[in-house]
């Protein structure tokens, strides 16, 4: 029997994209080439200003190629261009970003955290001559993201930062872009080549299968996952059962909770005619709309108080969430679990629609869909009979949740798993402002003061992952730290200067 076919579909419609199959699914014999061939890669790639030109040369390629690889991508995710050509943009300047990192891995401050202690036998205990840096893990293996057809994709940030560590890279295209994937690793394999590095050091496999096939290679040494808890937690399991564990980051789903304070609803606006509630209520629900609802960071959950100032909030998200767009998710699995989602949380005692989630369909678009928003008093969400409240839906919907009383809002969120971001929305005079921020990173990984939390900037100090099911680790997959994940620190004991790694 031959292998099965991996097939573009098209979102908007659930059909498959004319007579494109892409690739075969990639069986034993391809992921255990495919994961030998990035091994084979591992000595070229010590070299870290030719690491720093690939990152380089594949940026470029990206940049020159960008509107065949942003026309790929929205056939198959129907993301659009605005946003896809953003995001092409973030992921260039994630690659440079690594490059940049690579050049100054070596200096005070640098990813290879080099630390040396000269030998001291008057110390008790005697200290020997020690030289600490860190060694790339060996060959990662990433799952790219869904709802990120570039930036946690094939050249997304796993695969950034991994080869800015040295790492060769396995990615494990996700079906709902297969081509675009197909394209970009072929991309990258045209940047290894003009920078004098093998085609191997970046794999691509796809299929079902392929996952559990390259989780288990013995030559595998980490492992990248965004994606559901269930998917990532099968994996994270299958990575730790091995005869020889390995690490796995996963990034598995996050509620991402605000908290609005009475505080915060009072007075006018900072624009001409609106009141500060309009304008939360209008952000809010352009943050848990955008890409359709599909970010791991988005505002799942919002505590709102009870009385007349969370009705005036209330009734605002009402209007706007009545003006939002209606749109196509990812594929026909996310739109039934959204769309299922929805009406299972709608349909719990205590439970008002807001606006309702439901078919949008248009005749380009029969998929389409409309966010959705609920309300529930705290009291009633504290129940264990309303636990999905409390969990992600993922799509455009969000849960106004109203409390009495700050001690209501502390008991919601003290039955919070671990989130990728928190944000308060309270004004810095607020004589609890500090409190509120402390209880807030109980959980979070990222904690916000104002604004909201889509979006997540790709800078030193960020940090994206959150207490389990956040991630699977403690480490984060944007931002500087992100190579951190496939290094381990060697110390080097009265070596001879001349015989140290360089
Ligand atoms: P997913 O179902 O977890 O799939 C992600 C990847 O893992 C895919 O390549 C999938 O392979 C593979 N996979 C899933 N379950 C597996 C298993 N049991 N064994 C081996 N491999 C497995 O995630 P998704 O398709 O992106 O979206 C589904 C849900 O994930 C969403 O509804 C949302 O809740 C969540 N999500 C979270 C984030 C986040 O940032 N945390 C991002 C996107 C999605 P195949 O697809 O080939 O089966």
């Amino acid at each position: 029997m031959g292998a099965e076919s991996v097939w573009s579909v098209d979102p908007r419609t659930g059909e498959p994209r004319g007579d494109r199959r892409v690739a075969e699914a990639s069986g034993p014999v391809a992921v255990d080439a495919a994961v030998r061939a990035a091994h084979a890669a591992l000595p070229a790639l010590a070299d870290r200003a030719r690491r720093a030109a690939l990152l380089r040369a594949a940026a470029e390629r990206l940049h020159a190629a960008a509107p065949e690889l942003v026309a790929a991508a929205d056939a198959e995710t129907a993301l659009g261009d605005v946003r896809l050509t953003g995001e092409l943009a973030r992921t260039v300047f994630q690659l440079r970003y690594f490059a940049d990192l690579v050049d100054r891995a070596a200096e005070p401050g640098g990813f290879l955290d080099i630390r040396r202690d000269s030998a001291d036998p008057g110390l008790t205990p005697p200290r020997p001559d020690l030289y600490r840096v860190k060694l790339p893990l060996g060959v990662v293996g990433v799952f790219a993201a869904s709802n990120f057809p570039f930036a946690f994709s094939v050249p997304g940030g796993d695969t950034a930062s991994a080869l800015a560590a040295g790492c060769p890279v396995v990615v494990k295209a996700h079906p709902d872009h297969p081509e675009t994937s197909e394209r970009m690793a072929a991309a990258l394999r045209e940047a290894a080549r003009e920078v004098g590095l093998p085609e191997g050091t970046i794999g691509l496999v796809h299929g079902f299968e392929s996952g559990p096939e390259l989780v288990r290679h013995p030559l595998l040494a980490g492992v990248g996952f965004t994606g559901s808890p269930r998917g990532g937690r099968a994996l994270f399991d299958l990575a730790a059962a091995r005869p020889r564990p390995i690490p796995f980051h996963g990034e598995l789903g996050s509620l991402n909770p605000v908290l609005v304070t009475e505080a915060a609803l009072a007075g006018a606006g900072a624009g001409a005619g609106t009141s500060a509630a309009e304008e939360l209520a209008h952000g809010l629900v352009g943050s848990f709309t955008l890409g359709m609802g599909q970010f791991c960071t988005k505002p799942g959950l919002v505590l709102v108080p009870a009385g007349a100032a969370g009705d005036a909030f209330e009734k605002a998200v009402a209007d706007a969430a009545a003006q939002a767009r209606t749109g196509v998710l990812l594929d026909a699995r996310m739109r039934e679990a959204f769309l299922g989602g929805f009406a299972r949380r709608a349909g719990l005692a205590d439970v008002q629609t807001v606006a309702p989630a439901g078919p949008a369909p248009t005749p380009e678009t029969p998929l389409a869909v409309r966010p959705g928003v609920l309300s529930v008093p705290a009291a009633s969400a504290l129940r264990g009979s309303h636990e999905a409240l409390l969990e992600e839906c993922f799509g455009p919907a969000t849960v106004l949740v109203r409390y009495a009383d700050p001690a209501e809002a502390d008991a919601v969120l003290s039955r919070l798993d671990g989130c990728l971001t928190a944000t308060l929305h309270t004004p810095a005079a607020d004589p609890d402002a500090a409190a509120l921020l402390a209880v807030l990173a109980r959980f979070a990984g990222r904690v916000l003061f104002g604004g909201w939390p889509t979006g997540v900037a790709v800078a030193d100090a960020m940090h994206h992952g959150g207490p389990y099911p956040a991630s699977t680790s403690t480490a984060t997959s944007v931002g500087a730290t992100a190579v951190e994940r496939w290094l381990r620190p060697v110390s080097f004991q009265t070596v001879p200067e001349e015989l140290l790694p360089r």
